[in-house]
């Protein structure tokens, strides 16, 4: 009877190894590749665009099966794992000369990727997380987030309560906040929430892949270890969500767990509060256009010279302080930096050779790391003396300098790791290779340097003398046997052997014993190259072996300095920041806000970040600074108004962007900045390109506003750029007005407020409202042409300039003249006392506005407004026009659009006229 395919011993193996991984594609090693077989070749060979095949095709009931050399296997698992699976990687465990071919090598499973434990981090942007995150919901109304890099070793912990106002059966909101914030590639949640929390961060987190566990991992009792930090304490929602953490770590990677690192505790109310569509609109880490890198804030301050340092900046914007001491303490740290630029640069110079000593340690603990990876961290950990010397040094270093022989608080030297730094130094040649990944017992050696161990050299002494002896025997043997075909051949499970050609079997010696017959040739041995062979297999074997045992002691005395190691990393990467922000500083003019508790934020000259850096790279004119005084007592809201194009988009960003990095502890663009703490920034800017994902614009502003007067306190800073815009004209006025009067009005509200529209018509709420404040961008007709000055002035703009900007894009001069025509008539109407609601309340004030705006009174021109005045109260279809041009939108209709909506209400109004004669 012929066995089934699948019941070969590999297949049995295999299929024991599948079952303990069922929810993995299992990457079996065999020789040079991992093969996959069965349900995992079906679902992986498409996403991995290779070939399924079958494997003992003519077998009854063949195996799918595809396969990845193990030299490609990384790139091909960092696929997998990007579109949400798991990939178990199976090796073979025992040298497969143990086997003896005899049966089958032993395998096992020692890594698992997962989409947020990567692994090998290699390839993976420099500035960005890998975050793993487990959510602990067991208690109503409060949530546990634990949170995990395993590729930089950052392990922290909070819990998140949620505010009361909602729904206590609601995920807490701040939680979906936070984890928007993180952004991780996989999210552990116990099965009950894992639909609810897909749903919820869909639409901000579309490629999260969540994964469901049992309640009972999240249990803090018996979890596979119990790094610093961590406490046993079931009542602590934080410590639940790290235990899944741990286990899932565990369960994944158990190599990891002997180098965890220590778990930090975290609270939210210590930092500013920025929610995803604040971080969007004021382009912090990615822009608007294609959520890439260029244009953002973080592209602006950042100019780290190692990946640490880039990371530790992108946390700093990523969550600013609201405690003004601990934010004075950087600024210390920065300006101290600032102010010794020779020193500086030597620092930074020094430092470049640090590298990513995070990653570097991550990836050199790992079973796969191969000798170049411990290479490269030993020349990190080489660097790290030079960074401590170019603090010190006595000519222009930077400790011991200031004047009271201090420097401030947070300014640290890295610990470096001498001991291992100098066993590596010793222990690896200057360039050790990249070995296959797991290739144990292969026959690449030589990558521990000559003279580490004696051990090693007298056996590699043997094994190229008895290489010698057999290259010898060789030639000795072809002389007595008169075969010149005759060759030594060595096979590694069969060893060395005689090779003698088929058709020349006759003249083989006596003496010979037969070992092999292959197709045309057959090998033999003799008592002598047995002799030998002993030798020299046995040297080169165990000089092999001695090395791969010597690279894993390297490995395990790393992991054991892992805490140093990280120590000396995060001094590096704050150095780096502090030296980075003052850098930046320096290069761009930028001066030390004062910070402090009261509720102001006065800046003389600030500029925008992001918009003066382009314009310079763009040789066009200057950036234009401006002022802002903002206080919650006082001038709460400043009101916005003036022309499209005219900076005020740029100016609201400009403000948040100040007041958030000041916050960072980073200098600011500004003559000078005073900084009253701000808990939060709200924005509500330009369009959302949520749009894409089938929300209206309009529906999304809504959403947005709302959020804000749920959530602002007197502490934030609420910006908001041309609210109720999406729709109709009155509409959008309206909600702009109410939402305006409620910021004013409402107590415990009162946030600074930046307000910006194109409703000229709101400039009459300062008349009622003492806290609001008018102002607006200069421009100037000139010719007929507008220019923009950019520069703010107080009071309201008296024109919005639509209708010059329109000339400015390109519409056609006709349809110019007929809409200034109609302007004209429109202020006429607004401005008509005939009992016409009034915007603002109270009838003295409108009038008031009215004189100031000097409106046009109805000219006799046959224009719509007079004939309307003369004819008594207007018809059915004289309203419809009027309406539909009160309503249009004249910054965004297109002039094909403009050109048809007249002929209609020409039409409207000459049919009418017709049909009363
Ligand atoms: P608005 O919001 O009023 O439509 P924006 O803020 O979008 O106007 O500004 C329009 C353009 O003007 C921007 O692209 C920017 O390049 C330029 N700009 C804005 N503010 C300034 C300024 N203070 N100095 C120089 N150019 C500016």
């Amino acid at each position: 009877m012929t066995v089934s395919a699948r019941e070969t011993p590999m297949m049995k193996q295999y299929l024991s190894v599948k079952a303990e991984h069922p929810d993995a594609i299992v990457f079996y090693r065999m020789g040079d590749f991992y093969e996959m077989f069965l349900e995992d070749a079906e679902l992986a060979a498409p996403l991995l665009d290779i070939t399924l095949t079958s494997r003992d095709k003519n077998k009854p009931d063949p195996v799918p099966m595809c396969g990845v050399p193990v030299h490609a296997a990384d790139q091909h698992i960092k696929t997998l794992a990007g579109l949400g699976h798991k990939v178990a990687i199976c090796e073979q465990v025992e040298d497969a000369r143990k086997a003896g071919g005899k049966r089958l090598v032993r395998r096992a499973v020692i890594e698992v990727v997962t989409p947020g434990l990567v692994g090998d981090p290699t390839g993976i942007a420099a500035e960005s997380e890998v975050a793993l995150v487990a959510v602990d919901l067991a208690r109503v109304g409060e949530a546990g987030l634990a949170v995990m890099d395993a590729s930089t070793g950052d392990f922290r912990a909070t819990v998140l309560v949620s505010d009361g106002g909602e729904d206590s059966a609601a995920l807490p909101e701040a939680l979906l906040h936070e984890i928007e914030r993180i952004s991780p590639r996989e999210l552990l949640v116990s099965a009950q929430w894992a639909e609810g929390l897909r749903s919820a961060l869909e639409p901000g987190l579309p490629n999260l892949v969540v994964t469901e566990l049992g309640a009972s991992e999240f249990d803090p009792s018996s979890v596979p270890v119990t790094p610093e930090g961590f406490e046993a304490s079931t009542d602590d929602a934080a410590m639940r969500a790290s235990s899944a953490l741990l286990r899932y770590v565990g369960a994944n990677q158990p190599f990891s767990l002997a180098h965890m690192p220590r778990l930090r505790s975290y609270a939210l109310v210590d930092t500013m509060l920025l929610d995803a569509a604040t971080r969007a609109h004021l382009e912090l880490f990615e822009n608007a256009e294609d959520r890439g890198r260029k244009g953002t804030l973080v592209e602006q301050v950042d100019c780290s010279v190692t990946p640490l340092g880039a990371r530790r900046l992108a946390r700093w914007l990523a969550y600013p302080l609201i405690d003004s001491a601990a934010i004075r303490d950087r600024q210390d740290a920065v300006a101290f930096f600032a102010a010794r630029d020779r020193p500086r640069a030597r620092l930074r110079e020094a430092m470049k050779g640090v590298r990513d000593l995070e990653r570097l340690l991550a990836r050199a603990v790992r079973p796969g790391s191969v000798p170049r990876d411990l290479g490269q961290l030993r020349s990190s950990l080489l660097a790290l003396p030079d960074v401590v010397e170019s603090l010190e040094s006595p000519v222009e270093g930077l400790l011991g300098r200031e004047d009271d022989g201090t420097s401030p608080s947070l300014v640290v030297a890295p610990v470096p790791v001498p001991d291992l730094a100098a066993r590596l130094r010793d222990a690896l040649i200057d360039e050790p290779p990249v070995i296959a990944k797991g290739s144990r017992g292969a026959h690449e050696t030589g990558y521990i340097r000559e003279g580490y161990r004696s051990e090693l050299d007298a056996l590699r002494e043997s094994a190229e003398k008895g290489r010698e002896w057999i290259a010898g025997l060789e030639a000795q043997e072809r002389e007595r046997s008169g075969i010149a075909k005759l060759k030594i051949c060595y096979h590694p499970v069969h060893g060395y052997s005689l090779e003698v050609p088929k058709s020349q079997l006759a003249n083989v010696p006596d003496d010979y014993e037969r070992k092999q017959t292959l197709a045309n040739v057959e090998r033999f041995t003799t008592e002598r190259l047995r002799e030998v062979e002993v030798k020299v297999m046995g040297a080169s074997e165990r000089a092999a072996e001695l090395e791969r045992s010597l690279f894993d002691e390297l490995r395990i005395a790393v992991a054991e300095s892992a805490v140093a190691i990280r120590a000396a990393a995060a001094a590096v990467s704050e150095l780096d920041a502090f030296a980075a922000l003052a850098e930046t500083a320096r290069q761009r003019s930028w001066i030390r806000p004062e910070v402090d508790d009261t509720q102001r934020l006065e800046i003389r000259g600030g500029r925008h970040p992001v918009v003066e850096a382009l314009l310079e790279q763009s040789g066009a004119d200057g950036f234009v600074a401006n002022d802002t005084l903002l206080d919650t007592g006082d001038a709460q809201i400043l009101l916005l108004t003036g022309p499209n194009m005219s900076g005020k988009s740029t100016y609201l960003r400009q403000v948040a962007l100040i007041a958030l990095l000041g916050q960072m502890g980073s200098f600011v663009p500004a003559e000078s900045a005073k900084i009253g703490i701000v808990d939060r920034i709200f924005t509500r800017v330009g369009a959302s390109d949520r749009l894409a994902r089938g929300e209206s614009t309009f529906m999304v502003e809504m959403r947005e506003t709302a959020e804000i007067l749920r959530q602002a306190s007197s502490r934030s800073l609420v910006i908001l750029d041309e609210i109720g815009r999406g729709t109709s004209t009155f509409d959008g006025l309206a909600i702009a007005w109410a939402v305006a009067e409620y910021l004013h009005d409402t107590s415990g509200l009162t946030a600074r407020t930046l307000f910006a529209t194109h409703y000229h018509e709101l400039i009459e709420l300062a008349l009622t409202k003492p806290r609001v404040r008018n102002a607006h961008f200069d421009a100037r007709e000139y010719q007929g042409e507008v220019v923009f000055l950019r520069r703010l002035v107080t009071g309201g703009a008296s024109r919005s300039y639509g209708i010059q900007v329109a000339r400015l894009a390109g519409l056609p001069a006709s349809v110019i003249a007929r809409a200034t025509e109609i302007l004209a008539n429109l202020e006429g109407g607004e401005l008509d006392a005939r009992g016409r609601p009034r915007l603002a309340r109270g009838a003295e004030d409108a009038t008031h506005t009215a004189e100031e705006k000097g409106g046009a009174s109805p000219s006799g021109e046959s224009q719509l407004a007079f004939a309307l005045a003369t004819a008594g109260s207007p018809n059915e279809e004289e309203r419809e026009a009027l309406d539909a041009l009160r309503t249009a939108d004249l910054d965004r209709i297109t002039p094909v659009d403009a050109l048809l909506e007249l002929r209609r209400l020409k039409e409207l109004l000459t049919s009418e006229s017709e049909g009363g004669d």
